[in-house]
């Protein structure tokens, strides 16, 4: 049996986020469906905001809603320091730690031969004008201990370390292939320390 269209939609639309399935998303629609009509239009409207008041900031690209974020308008943190992610959610990752106090730039992704993702495809370029007026003298290179997160380390090795700039890369407490995401906050803590000179 198939759902009226307006169900079905909001299954469609449930079944598009990461890690719901097909039945999860029928469950999440049903559950829409029993709410009070407030608390409907709060949940649409909390994505609607999230949206609207969010952006990237102009230097380090890190999702946020003031411009430049907290981290880059922050003149107590260590402004010689770079710590280079592949995304937003990297960035929490590491301030739980609370061990690092330099700046940060997101890369949003990896190089990935594979998929067609190259070097002008992520930040890179805009990490290279971020080194050619500031203080910066060393960045610290927390991209993912995967494939594409080596590739991208090695990369940015690559064109930073002519300028002088030192490029270290985290140490691999965290397992091969993992996410920076999910490390807890002693391993990543221990990894950031024992960063090695690329
Ligand atoms: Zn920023």
């Amino acid at each position: 049996m198939n759902f009226i269209a307006p169900v079905s939609k909001l299954i469609d639309e449930f079944s598009k986020l990461p890690g719901i399935g097909r039945k999860t998303a029928q469950r999440l629609a049903f559950h829409v469906l029993s709410i009070r009509e407030d608390q409907a239009f709060s949940l649409a409207n909390a994505i609607v905001d999230a949206k609207r008041k969010t952006r990237f900031c102009s230097i380090c690209f890190n999702i946020t809603d003031v411009d430049p974020c907290v981290f880059c308008s922050n003149e107590k943190r260590d402004q010689s320091t770079i710590c280079v992610v592949e995304s937003s959610k990297d960035v929490i990752a590491i301030e739980k730690t609370r061990e690092y106090k330099g700046l940060y730039h997101v890369l949003h992704g990896a190089i990935s031969p594979m998929d067609g993702i190259g070097p002008d495809d992520i930040k890179l370029k805009e990490l290279l004008q971020r080194l050619s007026n500031t203080e910066i003298k060393e960045i610290i290179v927390a991209t993912n201990p995967t494939i594409e997160g080596e590739a991208t380390a090695m990369y940015i090795s690559r064109i930073v370390s002519p300028l002088g700039i030192t490029v270290s890369r985290i140490a691999h407490g965290i397992p091969i292939g993992g996410d920076l995401e999910y490390a807890d906050e002693v391993t990543l803590s221990k990894s950031l320390e024992g960063r090695r000179k690329l």
